[in-house]
């Protein structure tokens, strides 16, 4: 698997644990929205990978990636430490993730596992300009974490074939106006002509693939990245 070296554009903290890296993007890189790449962490006198999903999209000049930063994690640090020219060494692109098909898509998302579902929604209505309905659930657990809802509020205005919901598992303020509750609490409205795309961490993940199945969606409209 081909090796790259990425020069640091620009870094933007979008919540108290959540960074937003943009790199600059290698000409011969080329990449399917959804698949992530492997960042080669020094960690003393060997590398480490670390697998991150690419959230920009493949007709986008840049790299961009979305990070929750781990306390002592190897990569975190790296990315905690990096500044604006930075390098770092990236393999890939790697994953399945990837959409292929023309049905309404239902996405799924908690924490920074809305990075690659980011990519697939941007590509789906930015570049392929699909009339097809596309729907996210993001869940967070509370407000400090919320990042990205201008984003997805402009693109909600922008194409009239994408909505989304945002929920808190434990709002700490009566100020709160999205859903409350987990994302499994918020499955109810969608069809089995979905196509369901949910990425987060393994327990969320299963719970939900396990509520979609008896609901008697089938194995193969499912399609989850673990983190
Ligand atoms: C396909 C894929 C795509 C992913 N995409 C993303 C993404 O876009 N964004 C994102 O934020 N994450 C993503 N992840 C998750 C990310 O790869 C992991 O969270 C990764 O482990 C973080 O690396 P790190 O080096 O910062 O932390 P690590 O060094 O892996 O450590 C993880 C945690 O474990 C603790 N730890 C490590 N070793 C020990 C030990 N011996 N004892 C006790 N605790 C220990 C660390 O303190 C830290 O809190 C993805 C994962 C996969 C599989």
């Amino acid at each position: 698997m081909q090796e790259y070296t990425i020069q640091l554009r620009q870094k933007i903290q979008l919540t108290h644990n959540m960074i937003s890296l943009v790199f600059e993007k290698p000409a011969d890189f080329e990449f399917t929205a959804g698949q992530f790449v492997q960042f080669l962490v020094p960690d003393g006198e060997k590398v480490v990978p670390r697998a991150y999903s690419i959230c920009s999209t493949p007709s986008d000049n840049e790299l961009h990636f979305c990070v929750k930063l781990l306390e002592n994690g190897k990569a975190s640090t790296l990315f905690a430490a990096m500044t604006d020219g930075d390098s770092a060494i990236i393999r890939g692109p790697r994953g399945n993730f990837v959409s292929t098909a023309s049905s309404p898509l239902y996405f799924v998302a908690t924490g920074a596992g809305i990075a690659p579902i980011m990519s697939i929604l941007q590509d789906e209505l930015i570049h392929k300009k699909t009339d097809t309905e596309l729907y996210l659930l993001f869940g967070v657990h509370d407000e400090s974490d919320l990042f990205w809802q201008q984003r997805l509020d402009d693109l909600t205005n922008t194409y009239n074939n994408f909505s989304f919901n945002t929920t808190v598992s434990q709002p700490q303020s009566q100020e709160w106006r999205g859903l409350n509750g987990r994302v499994t609490d918020h499955l109810d409205n969608h069809s089995n002509g979905h196509q369901f795309f949910i990425c987060g961490n393994p327990d969320m993940v299963k719970d939900v693939r396990n509520i979609l199945l008896e609901s008697g969606v089938e194995k193969t409209q499912i399609h989850f990245e673990i983190f």
